[in-house]
C-alpha cells in the first residue's frame, strides 16, 4: 500500500513538474468534425503503407479551423507545430470557407505530410509552400507519391 501511494506520489510530481516545465503529458485527439473526414481519409491511407516506427509519435494530436487569425503571416494558410509528443495543425478559417472539398482534402494532407511523417516542401506539388490547386485525382496521385517515398517497401 505504501509503495503504491509513493507510485502515485511520483506520477503526480512528475505530471507538475513537467506542467511547469511547459510539457502537457495527457493524451488528446481533438479533431473537429469539419475536418475529421479528411484527417480520417488521411490517415488510413498512411496506416496502410507506413509502419508506426515511419510514422512521429502522435499522442497529441489536434487539428482545427481557426476564427482568430491574427498569428498567422498575411500569406499563411495552415501551420503544423510538431511538439514533443504530437501536433497541432490550425487552418484559418477565411480560407478554409473559401476552399472547395478537393482544396480542404488538399491542404489537410498538406499538413499531414510535415506533422506525421515529417515531410518538407516540394515545389510543384501538394507540398509546394503555396497552395496549388490540383484535381482530385492528381492529388491521390500525389499523396501515394509521398507516402511511397517516405515508406518505401
Ligand atoms: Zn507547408
Amino acid at each position: 500500500m505504501v509503495s503504491f501511494l509513493k507510485k502515485i506520489e511520483d506520477y503526480v510530481l512528475a505530471i507538475l513538474l513537467a506542467s511547469l516545465l511547459g510539457y502537457h503529458l495527457i493524451p488528446y485527439h481533438n479533431v473537429t468534425s469539419e475536418v475529421q473526414p479528411y484527417v480520417q481519409e488521411f490517415q488510413v491511407k498512411m496506416w496502410d503503407k507506413c509502419t508506426p516506427e515511419q510514422i512521429r509519435p502522435t499522442w497529441q494530436v489536434s487539428v482545427m479551423v481557426v476564427d482568430d487569425v491574427s498569428h498567422f503571416n498575411k500569406e499563411t494558410v495552415g501551420v503544423c507545430h510538431y511538439r514533443l509528443l504530437g501536433f497541432d495543425v490550425t487552418l484559418r478559417r477565411d480560407f478554409w470557407e473559401y476552399l472547395d472539398d478537393v482544396g480542404k482534402q488538399q491542404l489537410i494532407y498538406h499538413e499531414l505530410l510535415h506533422c506525421y511523417l515529417n515531410v518538407e516542401h516540394e515545389n510543384g506539388t501538394i507540398m509546394d509552400a503555396y497552395h496549388i490547386a490540383f484535381t482530385k485525382e492528381h492529388m491521390e496521385k500525389q499523396l501515394d507519391y509521398f507516402l511511397d517515398k517516405v515508406c518505401p517497401k
